[in-house]
């Protein structure tokens, strides 16, 4: 018997995750990603579904349909929706669900700090700062800036930006990971007053961070969507594996006593 685990994923973390479940004796993943980009890094030991579910709904009839025995959201801390409805759909479901939470980067002595809620937030309060943004908020997020034409926008995302956009704005085309030598250097060269980003942690992007620290800039860190509430949560890819060795056993257990 075989055991179908939906990982949902369009992260690096939810990549590791498939290819440790994927080698569990026993256990099929699907991976699940949004499908927002034109070349996506995939795992090599799964079955790859793309694109949206249909919300809550859509969510549930899917993994009645598909068998899953277990749902582990391994989505961007920051694609809250997505999490919503797996909270709500694995509920309706009875499926089994974990989140696979990253720690956010922690400030620390030295960074200059400025807490937002909201990407809209974020562009308000740039008033107080340069006139120069380096934005890595990614490209869905620039919209919230297209009424700021006091200032002067970097966005580095993986793909180009598409309307409503600031009208000053250098796009930089890249994926990490970076390095605090080229953050700085990228930085120094543009004349970066301020750097807008997503508390995202994780060691890939972190690098700006130290760089503006580094340089002495403001940082204006968007602050991460709560987790649903009760939505059982682990920090590593490791516990999640775990955990899911731990349910698989229950399960053989209540099957076979
Ligand atoms: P979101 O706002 O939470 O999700 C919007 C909708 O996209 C969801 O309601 C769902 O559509 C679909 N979706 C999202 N993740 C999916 C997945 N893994 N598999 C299938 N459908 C998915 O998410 P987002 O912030 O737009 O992020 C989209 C994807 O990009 C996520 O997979 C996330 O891990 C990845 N990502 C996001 C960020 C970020 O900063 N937000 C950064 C890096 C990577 P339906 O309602 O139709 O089911």
């Amino acid at each position: 018997m075989s055991w179908r685990v939906l990982v949902l994923g369009g992260t690096a973390e939810g990549r590791r995750l498939t290819e440790k479940l994927a080698a569990l004796p026993g256990v099929e993943v699907v991976y699940s990603i949004a499908g927002r980009v034109a070349a996506p890094a995939l795992p090599t030991a799964a079955r790859i579904r793309v694109g949206g579910f249909g919300g809550v709904d859509g969510l549930t009839s899917y993994l009645r349909d598909a068998g899953i025995a277990a749902v582990i959201d391994v989505t961007h801390p920051y694609a809250a929706l997505m999490t919503a409805a797996a909270v709500t759909g694995s509920n309706a479901a009875a499926v089994p669900l974990l989140v696979v939470r990253r720690p956010g980067w922690p400030e620390t002595d030295g960074d200059d700090w400025h807490r937002v809620p909201s990407l809209a937030a974020a562009a308000a309060a740039l008033g107080g700062f340069g006139e120069r943004v380096f934005l890595t908020t990614g490209r869905s997020g620039i919209a919230a800036f297209a009424g700021s034409d006091r200032h002067w926008f970097l966005l580095r995302s993986i793909e180009a930006p598409s309307p409503p956009m600031p009208v000053r704005l250098d796009v930089l085309l890249e994926r990490g990971p970076f390095t605090v030598e080229g953050e700085t250097a990228l930085m120094r060269g543009h004349r970066i007053d301020v750097v807008v980003t997503k508390n995202s942690g994780g060691p890939l992007a972190a690098a700006k961070l130290v760089a503006a620290r580094h340089l002495g800039l403001p940082v204006l860190m968007v602050d991460r969507p709560p987790l649903p509430p009760g939505a059982p949560a682990v920090a590593t890819v490791e516990d999640a594996v775990a955990w899911l060795i731990r349910l698989l056993g229950a399960t053989d257990r209540s099957c076979t006593g």
